[in-house]
């Protein structure tokens, strides 16, 4: 299309999605509503919660470096994991045109400076842009920095960050071998949520960064990220553990390492989320 004419028609699809119309794209997920890839959320979608129990029974009798069993994940990922063959691998037309040509870290976190966009600035020491492999096949997105992120200036480096590099070594991997990030870039004061408008200034720059990395997957850690990127207002046990498309990567979520910490019988869950993205990953499991 003639660049003039390709400015015009995202101008009016912009102007539509300011009025929240559309979607326009069949890869686009609706505001609200997760678009579900096989039958076994076709079942969560009729307001069946998940049963955790079995795997919870599994997870407290295995025993790995971060609690589970490193089976290998051929094991497990079956037929729910080849749910991610529908995806639509380009980006939609929004997306493509969201891109930003030669698009650089550097220019990423120039832009965000020292930043005052939003009421989080006020109470950080640090803002945390994010660590690991601007290569990386594998992103993980968080919610925020916490207190010990905040001090470091990098994101997993806490409680929940220790549990985290153990579930990327039990993936086989290091922490320097994918890339860590987090929805927003400074802390929420007393560990709270961040709010919508924080995260509406705050993700336009994630994304940047998704782009310019261009992973195979992105791992989704918690509600906030999962929620964000997929723009629903589903719970995350509705859907984790399901194939997504994100502009142009998969997508795939699954509970927060915090939510581990206080949770322990939901690992099993979490490990056989890690094994599907193993297996598109074509990773084996650490040797104990
Ligand atoms: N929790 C998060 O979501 N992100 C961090 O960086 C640390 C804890």
């Amino acid at each position: 299309m003639e660049s003039d004419k390709r400015a015009r028609v995202e101008a009016w699809l912009r102007y539509g999605a300011d009025l929240e119309l559309g979607p326009y794209c069949r890869d686009r997920i609706p505001a609200n509503v997760v678009v579900e890839t096989s039958q076994a959320v076709g079942a969560q979608l009729t307001e069946q919660p998940q049963a955790p129990i079995a795997a919870a029974a599994r997870a407290a009798s295995a025993s790995s470096s971060f609690g589970l069993s490193t089976t290998a994940p051929a094991a497990t990922a079956t037929a729910r994991s080849s749910a991610a063959a529908p995806f639509a691998q380009a980006p939609s037309l929004f997306e493509a045109s969201d891109r930003i040509a030669g698009d650089t870290f550097q220019l990423i976190r120039e832009t965000i400076g020292d930043c005052t966009r939003c009421k989080l600035h006020k109470a950080r020491t640090n803002i945390v842009f994010g660590v690991g492999s601007m290569k990386a096949e594998l992103v993980f997105v968080g919610e925020g920095p916490g207190h010990d992120e905040d001090i470091k200036g990098e994101p997993f480096v806490g409680r929940a960050g220790k549990l985290l590099t153990q579930m990327i070594e039990a993936m086989g991997l290091r922490r320097e071998d994918v890339y860590i990030c987090n929805v927003v870039k400074c802390r929420p004061p007393e560990n709270r949520l961040p709010e919508k408008d924080e995260i509406n200034t705050c993700s336009p720059f994630l994304f940047r960064q998704i782009d310019v990395i261009r992973p195979k997957v992105i791992c989704c850690l918690g509600s906030c990220a999962s929620q964000t990127l997929l723009q629903t207002t589903q719970g995350i046990s509705r859907f984790r553990g399901e194939w997504f498309e994100f502009r142009g990567s998969k997508l795939i979520a699954t509970y927060h390492p915090a939510y581990l910490l206080r949770n322990p019988n939901a690992k099993g869950e979490v490990w056989k989320d890690l094994q599907k993205v193993m297996t598109v990953l074509g990773l084996q499991p650490k040797r104990k």
